[in-house]
């Protein structure tokens, strides 16, 4: 069992299968890693792939990271959320 965390301790996390290779930290700006001198200010993207999901209006594609299992709008909407705090107001137009 092995630990991880960003630089300044927001994300961390411990296990097997280590941290997921997209995982950011907005405050201090680095990458999730297994030992303090692997930090990288460079983000990793989330990668995508479509899955398909049973919705009450039938199949839809759904597209999700295959490192940290979010979905698309999961993560827009976070990015959305820690890239603009002061205008809520902007969150609302789709
Ligand atoms: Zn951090
Ligand atoms: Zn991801």
């Amino acid at each position: 069992m092995k630990g991880w965390q960003c630089r300044c301790g927001r994300l961390k996390g411990f296990g097997s299968d280590g941290p997921a290779a997209c995982a950011f930290c907005e405050v201090c700006g680095t990458t999730v890693e297994t030992s303090p001198e692997l930090h990288k200010t460079e983000r990793r993207p989330h990668e995508y792939y479509v899955e398909t999901v049973e919705t009450d209006e039938g199949p839809k594609p759904l597209s999700r990271c295959k490192f940290c299992y979010r979905t698309k709008a999961e993560i827009e909407a976070t990015n959305a959320e820690t890239q603009r705090p002061m205008n809520p107001q902007e969150g609302k137009t789709t």
